[in-house]
């Protein structure tokens, strides 16, 4: 099954070396970003089995890069899928002042697929309630996902699909352990907090530098999402600057870090409902995942080419 999902033939054809010619080279290098990103999304459609026959999947579109990044990416997906499964685009028209609501109905209609815009003023509730210079945004997000659970119901969808992508995930993670104290991140797939649908992230192992390149290829009707005027969330971009910092300056870390979210060890942390520590004993029998004691760990050198690398070695 994995096959249909990931042409692996396009996957080789994109690491071939880059042409001399300039022109040729864009081309070569916009080819390569674009079978990158379907075999990226199809590889998380495989490991976490988001999409399966006969899902009816809510595309939530924002009018930002990534969703529609997502939308085109999954429609390319859908023509050569050999399972049926419908996909309709949505987008929340909160009435934020200077919305240009014509944007995504025409972007859509042209794409001649099935799509529904909800327009509910949840901008007027939102600064009726939010006492002036506090951020809007908790309240904004709350309201939104309870009309989206509401169209997702009327529309007969079973799947909502976001646009968060890779950086989204590692910014989740690092938010969540510096101010929540929690090694918890933003999961490709989880049942929503009502337990009526299932939330799906097929931009899961994307980069966001290649949404903003094929955002820019596409020339994408991109929408701002500073109408409603609210203040950015600070924690959210203290850690993505922190992020690209360390990228910077230790390229191959982002990468890196990303791999460890799918290498988790819980024996090696200190959680108690994740592993058995009471009831650990001796088993008599050599295991080289056991402790080594005052052994350091061993690391490969940093290299760019981190696929597949563990970072926590056991
Ligand atoms: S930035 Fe504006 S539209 Fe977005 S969640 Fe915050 S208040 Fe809502």
């Amino acid at each position: 099954m994995s096959a249909v999902w990931i042409d692996d033939e396009a996957a080789a054809a994109a690491d071939v070396p880059d042409a001399p010619n300039k022109g040729l080279k864009i081309e070569r290098e916009t080819h390569k970003l674009e079978k990158r990103l379907c075999r990226q999304v199809g590889q998380a459609i495989v490991d976490f089995n988001l999409i399966e026959a006969g899902d009816r999947i809510m595309v939530c579109m924002s009018g930002g890069k990534d969703s529609y990044g997502m939308l085109d990416i999954l429609l390319k997906l859908k023509a050569r899928a050999p399972i049926d499964f419908e996909l309709i685009a949505v987008n929340l028209d909160q009435k934020q002042p200077g919305f240009p609501d014509h944007i995504l109905p025409e972007y859509l209609g042209g794409l001649g697929i099935p799509f529904h815009i909800e327009t509910q003023d949840t901008y007027s509730i939102v600064k009726e309630k939010v006492p002036e210079g506090k951020t809007m945004c908790s309240l904004c997000s709350r309201l939104r996902r309870g009309i989206l659970y509401r169209v997702a119901r009327e529309l007969k969808c079973n799947k909502l699909a976001l646009g968060h992508h890779r950086d989204d995930m590692l910014q989740t993670f690092f938010l969540n352990m510096f101010f929540g104290g929690k090694l918890k991140g933003m999961p490709p797939k989880l049942v929503s907090d009502n337990g009526e649908f299932t939330v799906i992230r097929p931009l899961a192992n994307v980069a966001e530098k290649d949404l903003i390149r094929w955002a820019e290829h596409r020339q994408f009707p991109i929408i701002p999402c500073t109408l409603c005027g609210s203040q950015e969330n600070l924690q959210r971009k203290q850690i993505g600057n922190m992020l690209r910092e360390w990228e910077k300056k230790f390229p191959g870390r982002i990468e890196n870090m990303f791999t460890a979210l799918h290498n988790v060890v819980p024996s090696h942390l200190m959680d108690a409902q994740q592993h058995d520590f009471k009831n650990l004993k001796p088993t008599g029998i050599a295991d080289d995942n056991g402790d080594k004691a005052f052994d350091e760990e061993e690391f490969p050198q940093t290299s760019p080419a981190l696929g597949g690398l563990q970072v926590v070695q056991l």
